[in-house]
């Protein structure tokens, strides 16, 4: 539906609407379920203020030795908007989600609270498991699609896109980026770009 009245738009009336990336706030923190069955990962530079994907061979990044860090990504939906989006971690929190993972009968479901360590937006992120079973609404969200999200994002920012990712997503965002294709769609392996390289969790 392209028109409507009053406030409360469909969830498919913005394209980019649910490849919303939350952001842990400097005060309070941000509560949210976890979507996703499996995280996504990949390995990325600190570059102006931001993280850049590695694209890999030809890296300049690389090249001028700079740290590479792995990242994780995963669906997520956001307790007090009650909308799906994505959120990042770094390794060390990507490990410890991982770690919750028995705890919570899998990663889908998993209720997390993240708030920042200091007062600054760089502050390290501290993530907390909350025990509490995850809500209906969370469960019957549409799952965004965490590749095409990184491929939208990175292309929008001019970004050089790892290969792998660009074969994978070039002819699904032409056709549409808006397309969720179905409820409660796991974003699983896509060229196998979402397999966790080491200790991989077993539900
Ligand atoms: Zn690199």
């Amino acid at each position: 539906m392209p028109i409507g009245e009053g406030w409360d738009l469909p969830p498919d009336a913005a394209p980019w609407s649910s490849f919303h990336w939350f952001a842990v706030p400097v005060t309070g923190s941000l509560q949210l379920t976890v979507l996703s069955e499996r995280p996504m990962w990949y390995v990325g530079h600190f570059h102006e203020q931001r993280m850049v994907p590695c694209p890999g061979q030809g890296c300049e990044a690389c090249a001028c030795g700079v740290g590479r860090q792995i990242r994780y990504t995963f669906a997520v939906a956001d307790w007090e908007t009650r909308r799906s989006g994505l959120l990042e971690v770094g390794q060390q929190n990507g490990l410890l989600i991982q770690s919750w993972c028995a705890r919570n009968g899998g990663l889908r479901g998993m209720m997390l609270d993240l708030s920042k360590a200091g007062r600054q937006r760089q502050s390290r992120t501290v993530v907390r498991y909350v025990e509490q079973e995850a809500p209906a609404w969370a469960m019957g969200l549409d799952v965004p699609e965490v590749g095409l999200a990184l491929y939208l994002t990175w292309q929008k920012s001019g970004c050089r896109v790892p290969e792998e990712l660009r074969a994978a997503y070039e002819g699904k965002a032409k056709a549409g980026g808006s397309e969720q294709g179905g409820r409660s769609r796991s974003p699983r392996s896509r060229a196998g770009l979402d397999s966790v390289p080491a200790r991989p969790h077993r539900g």
